[in-house]
């Protein structure tokens, strides 16, 4: 809801501007990590004239804010709100679809020192919709062919 994105605005010290509310809100009704461009594009074609440069440093503040988290997608960054409180995410290869977990068995890594935000893979849809691939089978490098 709008009230609680200016309260969570506001609670971080920053002003609660209609840009930052739009976006906000766009990003809470996506359930995928959109693109700045693909923000823009959707809010200008619901009427919303906003230029890409804005939500570009839109999209910056809100991620700086800890509102939003940014991924890196085929060479894109895209953006995704997500529960508050520490959690990694585990990125879709195929889809690019986000799960956030709350990762206790990583603790080893943060007590190296080392933060894990993302942790790359294919999701369970993307596993049933591909062929199971088998070592040793079909036809490659390994093959004996004559
Ligand atoms: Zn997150
Ligand atoms: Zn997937």
């Amino acid at each position: 809801m709008d009230h609680q994105d200016a309260r969570e605005l506001r609670s971080r010290g920053m002003a609660a501007t209609g840009r930052r509310l739009l976006v906000l809100r766009f990003l809470r009704l996506q359930r995928e990590p959109r693109s700045a461009a693909e923000i823009h594009a959707c809010l200008r074609s619901h009427g919303d004239h906003i230029g890409l440069t804005t939500v570009y440093r839109t999209l910056a503040i809100l991620v700086r804010a800890d509102l939003v988290h940014a991924f890196k997608r085929n060479g894109e960054t895209a953006y995704r709100i997500c529960n508050r409180g520490r959690h990694c995410h585990l990125v879709c290869r195929g889809c690019g679809a986000v799960t956030e977990i709350v990762a206790s068995g990583l603790e080893p890594a943060s007590t190296a020192g080392f933060r894990i935000e993302e942790i790359y893979g294919t999701c369970s849809a993307c596993l049933e919709s591909e062929p199971p691939v088998r070592p040793g089978t079909g036809p490659g490098p390994g093959s004996s062919a004559g």
